[in-house]
């Protein structure tokens, strides 16, 4: 259960009518059961629902973030389809996504937009037991948001160039990065001019295999393998 600061009260959690409410009606707790709470910034708890409270019984170790964190980049698709790409991405562990407006995106997101996917990513964390819920930046020109990364281990992902796969040149076991990041193009793809700049800003194009994947497929699958080479 995701909690704010403000809930806590010396060991006690102060259940909002909502949390009582997943918790007795949706899980089906019962008075003494246990369940995790969290802070969405790196506490757990072990906690234990008790008549119309619930009681922190001891500090917890996550144990379900990755070694390192990953900025999701990536030009908005068209639809809802970046709600999905926010939740499964959520799943598979990334620590940022940074919507990026490119040449072959219009869409600038309105706030609601944004607040909504703050929103599906604190659902989804809560969902995979991530000790983070990761942030959701503001939207950024591609070319600006560049040089933000100098000193992460950056990707392009560039869908008809002869690059090599990811799988085979990710830095396995990643121990001395601290960062990386995966830029992802839109339905239209990238520019070669996007590519060329962020080849420039010492981004690695690389490819995910021989098929097209869909705008919200791509950061899946890039995702997947990074994730695998943290934890093999
Ligand atoms: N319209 C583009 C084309 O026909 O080449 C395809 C764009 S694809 C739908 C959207 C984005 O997903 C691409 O810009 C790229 O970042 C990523 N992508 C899709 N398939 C990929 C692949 N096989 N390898 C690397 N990146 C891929």
């Amino acid at each position: 259960l995701t909690i704010q600061a403000s809930q806590l009260q010396q060991n006690q959690v102060l259940l909002t009518p909502q949390q009582k409410h997943y918790l007795l009606r949706v899980l089906r707790l019962q008075d003494g059961d246990e369940f995790i709470s969290m802070d969405g910034m790196g506490k757990w708890w072990l906690t234990r629902l008790t008549a119309d409270t619930a009681q922190i019984l001891q500090p917890l170790t996550p144990k379900t973030e990755l070694p390192l964190s990953i900025t999701l980049m990536l030009a908005l698709p068209k639809g809802n389809a970046f709600d999905d790409v926010v939740r499964y991405s959520t799943e598979l562990g990334v620590s940022s996504i940074l919507p990026v407006l490119s040449d072959r995106t219009l869409l600038n997101p309105s706030p609601q937009r944004l607040e909504r996917w703050r929103r599906i990513a604190a659902e989804a964390a809560e969902q995979s037991e991530r000790a983070f819920v990761p942030t959701i930046l503001e939207p950024v020109v591609f070319n600006a948001a560049l040089s933000e990364y100098i000193n992460s281990q950056c990707y392009i992902c560039e869908a008809r160039g002869s690059y090599p796969h990811l799988i085979n040149i990710i830095n396995i076991p990643l121990k001395n990065i601290k960062e990386v990041v995966v830029a992802i193009g839109p339905e239209g793809g990238w520019t070669e001019t996007e590519i060329a700049t962020a080849i420039l800003a010492k981004f690695q194009p690389v490819s995910l295999g021989d098929r097209i994947l869909r705008a919200a497929t791509a950061p899946i699958v890039a995702l997947s393998l990074i994730a695998a080479a943290c934890e093999i």
